[in-house]
């Protein structure tokens, strides 16, 4: 995989029109600058990866729309070395671009396969500071929480419990809640140990947050 003059001149020019057009942070353009997002589609459809539009990847699952990840990471408002937990790795695009803020990040996915791959790529661009997780992120994870920061990338009718206690006083959880047709994207901030503030922005579409684990087929 290789990242040419072409596709960092494709990469700027969709930034900029994104940024000319919602304003998000500096800090979350940079950050997805540095992120070859072409390297998370598979090679034939690198063409698609500077267009602002989710795309399909394995396991009939889509890497979010660029505009979207900008803004969940806009509204995420992270610090370099913050713990992140992000629940659907899917292609981990996502994961690296936290990473690439200077966040500790922990990705659950709920397909082996999809955990499998993003893994790889995560490697191979060195990002040290991802920990990838195969498992059902509904429930969190227990064993590294409290996070200073939670991002669901997959649609849900009701905010899981468990994420809600894993988060730090102080702490922001944004997740996409509403039904399979459409969601309105959640921030809550954990203000006390028994008290939450919500506000809500927008309209999205995102796959749903299902439940339990599904494994790798032996042939993939
Ligand atoms: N953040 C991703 C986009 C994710 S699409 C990216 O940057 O590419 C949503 C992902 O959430 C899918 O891969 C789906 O398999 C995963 N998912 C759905 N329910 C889940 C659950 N309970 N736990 C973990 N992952 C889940």
């Amino acid at each position: 995989m290789e990242d040419t003059y072409r596709h960092k001149g494709m990469r700027k020019r969709l930034l900029d029109e994104i940024q000319a057009k919602y304003h998000y942070a500096p800090k979350v353009i940079e950050a997805m600058y540095k992120i070859p997002r072409h390297f998370f589609l598979d090679g034939a459809f690198e063409e698609f990866a500077y267009t602002d539009k989710a795309f399909p990847i394995d396991e009939q699952q889509t890497i979010s729309q660029p505009s979207t990840v900008a803004y969940q990471t806009h509204l995420l408002d992270i610090s370099p070395r913050q713990h992140v937990l992000e629940i659907g790795t899917g292609s981990g695009y996502q994961a690296a671009v936290l990473a690439a803020i200077g966040a500790r990040v922990y990705t659950v996915e709920r397909h082996e396969q999809l955990h499998l791959k993003a893994k790889t790529i995560f490697d191979f661009l060195s990002l040290g500071s991802v920990r990838a997780f195969f498992g059902d992120g509904s429930k969190g994870l227990g064993e590294f929480a409290p996070f200073d920061r939670i991002l669901v990338t997959a649609a849900t009718s009701s905010v899981p419990p468990a994420l809600l206690k894993q988060l730090i006083v102080g702490g922001k959880l944004v997740i996409p809640v509403g039904n399979t047709h459409e969601q309105k994207m959640h921030i809550i901030t954990r203000t006390g140990n028994h008290d939450y503030e919500t506000s809500t922005f927008g309209r999205f579409k995102f796959v749903p947050l299902l439940r339990g684990k599904n494994y790798k087929h032996p042939n993939n």
